[in-house]
């Protein structure tokens, strides 16, 4: 029985599970089958080289009880783009598309109620080709699974400017959502958790004089009452809540400025507490509070206002998410809602 009140995050799947594979240079038939197993060679070509790419979003119950997808679009175009990078064919737009569609309309009723609830939604790539040579996979598989959760962090996070190890480097991957990114990032991101912290903030190959992005999010900093992200880079995952929360704050005529944030800058304007306010954005935790700041020896406390900035965007985006208010970037795509077919008269 799966507890709709205590939902965690990521734990849980919908009834069904999309696929569709790629053999001898062409997409087949994407089909929907029920949630499990996938049978696999243990030579299977993902596991051995990483040739695999992921992507993250969430459809939402609104308040009229229908459901909807934020961005999905842009979704799909990072998956590509990420595809390409790693060498993976990339997906029709058809079989993205009309394949989610078809896969969530299936699981509606799994889309749960409630303003921290929603239905994550994990489409991946993978190779699939049963040889050992470090070469492209010829077989490909594109999956999409569903899983109603919950709040992704709970609470403020305190978190380490990262010195020594990085997730990405000019001419790399970190632009891309590569599978082996996230397992490269585990073993720095436990050494921070060992000295207490609850994640990392990435900072330049070069010689770590630049923020980039905290954790598996980008990173915003509000100083001097003005919005801070670093620019998009090859470096950098171009994050749509990022993106999203831009459009937002220039709506609004919010002060915002892209581009570098030093370390040296950051760690001078909290201590000076010229930081209102600090986070992550992405869309698993849509905004995650940053309340400490550790630099080398140091901890400085970050406020983490109620009332704040981050708090207007997320109801901002809540808002237009849950259908509270017009969507007027036109960011909600609609799912029709299915036809039930009553199991007794
Ligand atoms: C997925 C991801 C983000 C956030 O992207 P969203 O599209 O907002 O979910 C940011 N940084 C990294 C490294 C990511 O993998």
């Amino acid at each position: 029985m799966v507890d709709f009140d205590n939902l965690p995050f990521g734990k849980v799947f919908t009834d069904h599970m999309l696929i569709c594979e790629y053999k001898d240079g062409n997409w087949g038939e994407p089909e929907i089958l029920p949630y499990g197993p996938i049978p696999m060679t243990p030579a299977l070509h993902a596991l051995h080289y990483g040739q695999a790419v992921f992507e993250g979003m969430k459809a939402y119950r609104k308040v009229d009880g229908t459901v909807s997808i934020f961005r999905p679009e842009a979704n799909f175009n990072r998956l590509n783009r990420s595809a390409e990078r790693m060498t993976i064919p990339t997906v029709p737009k058809e079989i993205f598309m009309d394949g989610l569609v078809e896969l969530i309309k299936l699981d509606y009723d799994w889309v749960p109620f409630g303003e921290n609830l929603s239905l994550y939604i994990r489409p991946f790539l993978y190779a699939s080709s049963e040889f050992i040579a470090a070469r492209p996979s010829d077989s490909y598989v594109f999956c999409i699974l569903l899983s109603p959760s919950g709040p992704y962090y709970s609470g403020s996070v305190k978190v380490k400017i990262e010195e020594r190890y990085v997730r990405s480097a000019d001419g790399g991957v970190g632009f891309a959502k590569a599978a082996g990114n996230y397992g490269a990032a585990f073993y720095p991101t436990r050494l921070a958790q060992q000295e207490g912290y609850t994640q990392i903030i990435w900072t330049d190959h070069k010689n770590h004089h630049l923020i980039e992005e905290s954790g598996t999010m980008n990173i915003a900093v509000v100083i001097d009452g003005v919005f801070r992200t670093p620019a998009l880079s090859e470096r950098i995952l171009a994050g749509i809540t990022r993106d999203s929360i831009l459009t937002l704050l220039n709506d609004q005529n919010f002060p915002i400025k892209e581009g570098p944030i030093t370390v040296d800058e950051l760690v001078t304007a909290a201590r000076e507490k010229r930081v209102s306010e600090m986070f992550g954005m992405g869309t698993a935790a849509v905004i995650s509070p940053i309340s400490h700041l550790g630099f080398r020896d140091e901890v400085i406390e970050i406020p983490t206002p109620d009332n704040g900035l981050s708090a207007l965007v997320k109801k901002s985006l809540t808002d237009i998410r849950l259908g509270k208010v017009e969507d007027t970037f036109g960011w909600m795509y609609d799912i029709e809602k299915p036809v039930q077919h009553p199991t007794y008269s």
